[in-house]
């Protein structure tokens, strides 16, 4: 066994006390006034020039703003927070730019909320179960396991419900390898399951949160029949907003679990490299896709295939996994279908199970491309 030098994420709750909380409000405040103030300002400048102003002409507008004693109050809260916030703008810019995504928005107060510090000449610091955060001073949190290796950056989240979290980005943080099982896996990743591996072995993607779900669905059409803006409304909105994040916390908490549990069983993982794209634009429902977050699982299972000394292999998408038969190679073209999920080999008569057939071929693509 060895051990690796990684960058990972940790994840705890914050305690402000009632002035930090005082503290926090004004930070966010102050990051969603610059962000939307530059918006603005971008907006414009693209209607009328053309174009968007460089990261470094906001900056330098940013340092002037501060000036106008109309805004001297940006003063008060933590400056890279603010950088970090104009930095944020033109990374959304860039993604309408670049990757065709949504027009940048403007940020409502009350919503979820982020704001980046860096640990800049070490003023993040962890204590007993407290962090030091810039401008905020010291925090009470839950360190659930010790925060290793040299703390980069942080992100205050505010969840809009009175609580809040902190993501920790560290560097150099050591991990140790894990032991070599001389085992090696394909993964079929589904829509009805999620993986199915070339041994036969199903996960399932809902089980873990389907009640949840289901009362979700409940509280979401009550939401859907008040008047917006009223009491009633905003009471349930945080109850729908708080389902929201139950789910996802199950399921992310299940994702870490399946991975480890993967990574500790075998030495070679492959998947196949999903065109998810096309398949949101074809006949799959859209929920069960979104729901299903492969990406994310499988950026946890690339992750910790290189923490813990494994390989995780991608299947070029092009290859026909599914329409292929493992035992004598015939290629079934009437298997495109999606909804066919047994068939018959006309070849050599073998009988497949859709996703356990791709998985296998999955796995033989990937010890072809690694010989
Ligand atoms: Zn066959």
């Amino acid at each position: 066994m060895s051990v690796n030098y990684v960058t990972r994420g940790y994840c705890v709750p914050l305690y402000p006390d009632c002035l930090q909380r005082i503290m926090l409000a004004k930070t966010f405040g102050c990051v969603r006034l610059v962000f939307n103030h530059f918006l603005d300002v971008q907006k414009n400048n693209l209607i009328n020039q053309g174009h968007i102003y460089t990261k470094n002409e906001i900056s330098h507008m940013l340092t002037l703003m501060k000036k106008d004693g109309q805004f001297s109050f940006l003063k008060e809260v933590d400056s890279v927070a603010l950088q970090s916030s104009c930095e944020n703008l033109n990374w959304a810019f860039m993604k309408f730019f670049n990757e065709h995504k949504g027009f940048p928005r403007f940020k409502k107060k009350g919503y979820y909320s982020t704001y980046t510090a860096k640990n800049n000449n070490n003023c993040i610091r962890t204590g007993n179960n407290c962090i030091r955060l810039p401008k905020i001073g010291w925090v009470k949190t839950k360190l659930y396991q010790k925060i290793e290796g040299h703390i980069q950056r942080v992100t205050v989240i505010d969840h809009g419900d009175g609580n809040y979290s902190l993501s920790i980005c560290a560097t150099d943080v050591p991990v140790e390898t894990l032991p070599s099982t001389g085992k090696r896996i394909g993964i079929d990743v589904g829509i009805s399951e999620l993986l199915t591996l070339s041994n036969g072995d199903i996960y399932d993607n809902k089980r873990f949160y389907a009640s949840t779900l289901d009362k979700l669905i409940v509280q979401q059409q009550k939401l859907s029949r008040m008047i917006k803006g009223s009491n009633n409304y905003e009471r349930q909105r945080r109850k729908v907003h708080k389902l929201h994040k139950k789910i996802r916390n199950q399921r992310t908490d299940y994702y870490h679990k399946l991975s480890k549990q993967l990574i500790e069983d075998y030495d070679v993982i492959a998947v196949e490299t999903l065109d998810i794209k096309s398949m949101m634009n074809g006949k799959v429902s859209n929920l069960n896709l979104s729901d299903a977050s492969w990406s994310r699982f499988l950026y946890m299972l690339k992750y910790k295939a290189e923490w813990y000394g494994k390989r995780f292999i991608r299947i070029n998408q092009y290859e026909p996994t599914s329409q292929k038969c493992h035992v004598c190679g015939y290629i079934n073209k009437g298997v495109k279908e999606l909804s066919i999920r047994e068939w018959e080999c006309r070849q050599c008569g073998a009988k497949h199970n859709r996703d356990i057939n791709a998985a296998i071929n999955i796995i033989k693509a990937a010890n072809i491309a690694t010989l």
